[in-house]
Formats: C-alpha cells, structure tokens, sequence
C-alpha cells in the first residue's frame, strides 16, 4: 500500500512538477523516434554518476514545493549547487544528444524551471543559474547547457503554467469525489446473485478492504466479470484507490468488463478501453512521428482539447475514444495513452499492466497510484508473461534491412554481422543453450541500435522498414536487461547450407516470470486473479510470484454431477509412442458414442499433426459422420465460421486442439454442445527447451514435472471440458480418452464436482 499522498487528494489539488509540466508544457509533435533513452536502471546510475562528480555541499534530489492558490505543486529536484547557486535539471540518454527534439526539450527547461522558482522562494534568491545537463550513459560524456534566470522570470514561467493546470486540477478534484459518492451509493445491479457470486463478490471486497491480493477459482456462469467488478468499485472509495484495470488475456472478456461497467450505470465513471496500437493505427502505413504521421502532427498541441472532450464523455471504449481522436486530429492510441492517467476504470490486455514497458504500470509507480487490479481468465498469465519477457531476434529480419541499410548504418551493421557470425562459428549444434548473454554480440546490437535511431531522426522518409527493425532491437535489448536466473538464452539454426555460415536465431526465453512480475503485484494495493481453472493454487501462487499471505478462494460449482457423465477410456494410450497404434480405437470411441448420443461435439487434440491423424481416420472409418475441424492460424471469420456450426440443430464433430482458440472462452449452451473427447492430458511436448524449464522449476521449486508437463497439461484438459456444461438446464458428456486419467495424481486435478 502506498505510504505517500495521492498525486491528486480529494481535499486539495496536489500535483508533481513532471505532471504539471507534462499536462501544461508539452507542446508539437508526437515523437517515437527517442526511444533510445535508457531504461530506469540506466537512468538511475546516470544520475548518480553526474551527482558524484560534482563538489563538496552539492545537493541531490533535493524536495521542494510550492503553492498556487490551492494548488501545491511538488517534487525533487535532481541537485543544486548552492555556491553559484545552480540548480541541475539531470537528463541521462544514447547517442547523438543534437537529436533530441526542441519539444522535449523544451519539456526539460520547463522543469528546470519550475525548480528554479522553488528553490528562489525558499531561499530568496533574486536570481539562479539552471543548467540542464545530458549525460551519454554510453560514454560518460556530459553536455551542460546553463543559463541565469531571475526569480521574476521563473516566477511568471510557474504562475502560467499552474494557472493552465488549476482549473483542470479543480474539475478533476470535484469529479473524484463526485465519483466516490456514487460508488458508495452502488447497488448490485441484478435482483439476486448467482449461486457462488455473492461469495466471490464478498471475497474481492474483503481483499481490497485489506490490501491483499486474492486468488480465487470460480466456475463459469456465476457471473464473476459482474462480481468481481462490482466488489471493488464498491470497496474503491473508502480506501482511497485512484484507479481499477481490468485485464483480459482475449478481447471477448474486455467485452464482458465493459458490459458489467455499463450495466452498473455509475455516474461519474471515467471507463476508458485500451487497445494494442496496431488496432488502433489510423496510419499503419506510416512510423510515429509529425513528419509522417499526420495524427502525431502538431498532437500535444491539440492534446488539451482532445482530452476535455474525453474527460467529458466519460465513456471511452474504442469506438468513442476513436471518435474523439478523429475530431480533434490526434493519434487515438496516444490518446488513449494519456487518458490513462485521467481515467478510474481502465479494461485492457494482461500487456498493459505487466510488459516491461507497460504504460499502466509506470504510471502507477511514477504517480504513486492506489490501484486495484483485476486479472481474468488468470490462468493465462503464467504463459503470456513468459512471452512479454522473452524476445527473439532472427537473422532475416536482419539480413533484410541490411541489404537496403543506407551508408551511414554501415559500420555498426557490419560490427553486428561480425558478432553474430562469431556466435554462429562457437556453438555449430542445431540448438544451443547459452550459460550466459553473448555479451559482445549485445553490446554491438546495443551500438546498432543508438546508429539506428540518431539515422532515423535525419532521415523520416523511407524509415517505415527500419522503424520496425528497430522496434524489435529495442524489446530485445529490454528483456536482455532483466536478464537473469528465471530466463534463459539460446540459439537455434533454422536451417543450414553446407559450407556455409548460417547466423543462428538468438532467443531469451523466460521460464520462471515470478521473479518479474513480483514487483507488479508489490506496486497494486489489491489484485484478484480469478479463472474456472486455477489449480493447484500454489503452483499459480508460485510462477506468478505472488506474495506468499494471497488470499485463496475456490467457489464450489453450482452444477449438478448429475449434469455430467464423465468417462475415462481404458487401455488406451495417446502417448506419443502409441499413437499409430490407439488411433482405430480412439475414433471408434468417439463413433460409438456419437452413435449412442448423436448431437454437436468438440474433439481436442495436443497438436494439429495429431488432429490431422485422428481427423483422416475417423472420415476414412466413419465417412457418413459429419466433421469440421480448426486450422493452424485460422482469422477471425474463420473461427467465428468454426464456432457458427454448432447449432441447436446441427450435429457432429468439430475437431480442435487443447489450448488453442477454442479451448476456451466459447459458450456453447444447450445442444449447441453435448459432449467434449479429450485426447491426451495436454503434456507440452518433450524437447531441450521443456526439459531446461523443467530442470530450472525442480531446482526451484522442487516440482519440476508437476509444474512443467502435468499441472499445466491438465488445466488445458479442465478448460477443454469445461465447454459442455455451461447452465444449470445443460447436460453432457465428457469422455477422458487416456488411460492415465484413472491415475489418483491425475484424477486430484480435476474438478472436485466430476463423478468418474
Ligand atoms: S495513427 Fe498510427 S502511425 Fe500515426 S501516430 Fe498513431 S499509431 Fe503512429
């Protein structure tokens, strides 16, 4: 729980000076090109070797303050010299400093400002020198621009910009209290709650009131979008919290969330929807900046009155966000970016509070914010955080920029082309594990990347090619960053020529994301994580690096046994040995019980190579039974088309595979789905990569099987089955066809409501 005051109270507008001159001094174009500015890591050790250079009695991050009629505007100033005096403004960055925009920097002279006329009034200084100093993290090199600036002068530059600010800061006080009196006036928006509903609800409210965080398994139908959303907006007010997210794994459950919110009616209630920028492009034709884009033209310009239309609106899900983008010729994704800081509910992607350059999450550090924060369909998360901190770096994408790479990336990609063919000559095996990073082959990407940049800022056009590239440079070199115990990094050659040189594909893979996402969880005042499937709690507990007092919760399900005939296939095995030989009896079983209970079906497979196997065989077997089956890659309208042939009226068996689109998240009800065949337990597949996770998991965990293959095979197969009962008129079946179901171990893992 956060220990110091809200960057905005209730009672008073309080306000750092990085927000204050952000909202009011931030003027231009919208600029991605400087992303090469170091990470927080970077910039610390930055500041510190600037500030241990400088002289006896120099002082660093130095707090000050100062008031505008009820607006107090505070913060630290990097250091000041009080025998000159000077106060420096401390800027750590890569590269060529000259192409740091005006804008930005202007951005920083603001700040240096504002500090400026503080350190006047508490001092009473008629006049100060302020200096902003760039430091090159790379070569220690510091350029130090200084000027004199009187008190009067830095007193009129502070006075506009609150007097820009205040009367926002006024608004938004008002609105947040406006906005906690309705919350506390919430009523349940339904007559009743489901079965199991008021007891999820119960446990949010109870873990938010506390501070803690809470793992709660619930089955599907109670409603736990409604429940879960409902029990901290209620609870939201008397602890002070700033702000909910609503994370999803998939776009459908961002959906559900904004549905709930609308069905709660809460007015005031800034809901904003986030949306990953590729869906939110208007141009993706052209690169993130004025001279290409022409929504990032002139945007902080036009950002103000964006924004007041935004805040206005309340309700900011993509289309609405989208329209007011439009009218006031503004980039909607940045839009939506800044309205984070401004909204009280944000419903988004798992990536936009747990990536590693996840806006939601900085801003709740950088503004001390008291989130609450709400994971669905959790079960998710293990899986695409090892994604957000894994990264992957190919040499075709490379190989193809280089060939069209202008003379002035010559040098550095040729340094990296060295390197990366001195790995390639190191380690000749199609796959290999690395004991550590290639340290000279990062430090040559990390050059790459400062020439790649400083190019792109002389040259926007022709840059749409390269700015990819160096999008992908840049996430790799970020993960690189967090490198550590839980991560590994390997090589892999995608295919060889005889003779010659083949540079192999360079990946960091997390395997343990705990370690990663511990600080996420430490930063939110309370999470809740909540799936149908979140079994065995601690092994969820464990990878996802939750604290160890997490609260658990597991909501019985409100479904009868009766509802469900489960059934295990003996004497067959569906291991990878045995598959030729089981596959006439495994589509007899499925023919048989189609046969016995014709109706619509969902087969689920580990692979698409076994689908296809099983597939073939059943037609080639059972040609008058109807089939349909999922692709690999499968668009949009494909899989709608997929999901559309389950009729109350159809029959037959759609084939698909376990963990894959239509593993979850369908709602099939009524005879639209009878019954799910379940071949294998979903194992990931043995290869050298699973066998080093599992290695590294029994190292740390001391359950390395259970927490590689068996615990995640056997959510898949619970998700899976999970499809066939979907309210309390259905009925179905759900046939196991493994043998290694009957297995006590294995049979603990399902659903405690089954009868086997
Ligand atoms: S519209 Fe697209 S190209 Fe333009 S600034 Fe936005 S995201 Fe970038």
């Amino acid at each position: 729980m956060s220990a110091n005051p809200p960057f905005i109270d209730t009672t008073a507008a309080t306000v750092a000076v990085r927000v204050l001159c952000a909202f009011a001094a931030k003027t231009g174009d919208l600029d991605l090109r400087f992303t090469p500015s170091p990470s927080a890591q970077d910039g610390i050790a930055g500041h510190t070797t600037v500030t241990a250079r400088r002289a006896a009695g120099y002082q660093r991050e130095v707090p000050l303050s100062a008031r505008f009629g009820e607006l107090l505007v505070q913060g630290r100033a990097d250091g000041f010299d009080p025998t000159t005096p000077r106060l420096e403004e401390i800027k750590t960055h890569r590269g060529d400093v000259t192409v740091i925009p005006e804008n930005h920097r202007e951005l920083h002279w603001a700040q240096a400002r504002v500090y400026g006329w503080m350190l006047c009034e508490q001092l009473s200084l008629e006049r100060i020198e302020l200096a902003l100093v760039y430091f090159n993290i790379d070569n220690g090199q510091e350029t130090v621009l200084p000027v004199w600036h009187s008190a009067i002068e830095l007193k009129a530059f502070f006075e506009s910009l609150c007097e820009r600010y205040v009367g926002w800061a006024r608004a938004e006080v008002a609105h947040h209290a406006a906005r906690d009196a309705a919350l506390q006036a919430l009523v349940f928006p339904f007559e009743g709650f489901r079965p199991g509903q008021r007891e999820l609800a119960a446990a949010v409210y109870r873990s938010h009131r506390a501070g803690r965080h809470l793992l709660a398994q619930a089955p599907t139908g109670i409603g736990k979008t409604m429940a879960t959303l409902f029990a901290t907006l209620r609870a939201a007010p008397a602890q002070g919290t700033h702000k909910v997210f609503y994370l999803t794994a998939k776009t459908p459950g961002r959906q559900l969330a904004l549905h709930a919110l609308q069905r709660m009616k809460v007015q005031p209630l800034r809901v904003l929807e986030l949306v990953a920028r590729d869906k939110a492009c208007e141009h993706p034709d052209k690169a993130c900046h004025g001279e290409s884009c022409p929504l990032a033209r002139g945007f902080y310009d036009r950002l103000p009155q964006a924004r007041e239309a935004a805040a206005e609106a309340g309700w900011l899900d993509k289309a609405a966000l989208r329209e007011i983008a439009l009218r006031h010729e503004v980039c909607p994704y940045y839009l939506g970016q800044d309205l984070l800081r401004w909204s009280d509910v944000v419903v988004g992607d798992f990536n936009h509070f747990f990536d590693l350059s996840a806006h939601a999450w900085s801003l709740t550090v950088s503004d001390d914010l008291r989130v609450g924060l709400l994971v669905d369909e959790a079960h998710n998360l293990i899986e695409r955080a090892r994604l957000m901190y894994s990264a992957e770096l190919h040499p075709r994408a490379f190989h193809a920029v280089r060939k069209t790479a202008p003379a002035a990336l010559k040098k550095a990609m040729d340094r990296l082309h060295r390197q990366w063919s001195a790995l390639a000559r190191q380690h000749t095996q199609d796959h290999t594990v690395l004991p550590d990073l290639p340290g000279a082959f990062i430090e040559a990407l990390q050059r790459h990347n400062v020439a790649l940049s400083n190019h792109l800022v002389h040259t926007p056009e022709g840059a749409a090619g390269l700015q990819d590239w160096m999008f992908e440079v840049q996430r790799f070199l970020r993960v690189a960053e967090v490198f550590g115990e839980h991560s590994l990094v390997d090589l892999t050659h995608p295919q060889r020529v005889a003779g010659r040189v083949r540079h192999p594909v360079i990946t960091l893979r997390n395997l343990d994301p705990g370690p990663l996402l511990q600080p996420r969880w430490q930063a939110a005042h309370s999470a809740t994580l909540f799936s149908a499937t979140l079994s065995p709690m601690g092994y969820v507990n464990d990878l996802l690096g939750l604290p160890a007092d997490t609260a658990r919760l597991d909501v019985p399900s409100p479904f009868d046994a009766a509802q469900l005939q489960v059934r295990v296939t003996p004497h067959l095995s569906t291991r990878y040995a045995d598959r030729a030989a089981s596959l006439d009896r495994l589509v007899d079983v499925m023919a048989t019980q189609y046969g016995e209970r014709p109706g619509n079906y969902l087969a689920f497979f580990s692979s698409f190579e076994y689908l296809q196997q099983a597939l073939q065989r059943l037609q080639a077997t059972h040609p008058a039974l109807p089939v349909w089956a999922q692709s690999r890659g499968m668009g949009e309208p494909e899989r709608e088309a997929f999901v559309a042939r389950f009729t109350e009226q159809s029959r037959g068996i759609g084939f698909a595979v376990l963990g894959g689109a239509f593993g979850e998240g369908i709602d099939l009800p009524g005879q639209r789905l009878i019954g799910a065949f379940i071949a294998t337990l979903g194992l990931p597949q043995v290869n050298p990569v699973t066998e080093q996770l599992r290695a590294r998991l029994q190292a740390r965990f001391g359950q390395g099987y259970d927490y590689t293959y068996l615990f995640p095979g056997l959510q898949k197969v619970v998700q899976a089955a999970g499809r066939v009962i979907r309210g309390p008129q259905d009925e179905g079946v759900v046939v196991l066809m493994d043998e290694r179901f009957a297995r006590p171990e294995v049979r603990r893992l399902l659903p405690a409501w089954w009868r086997l």
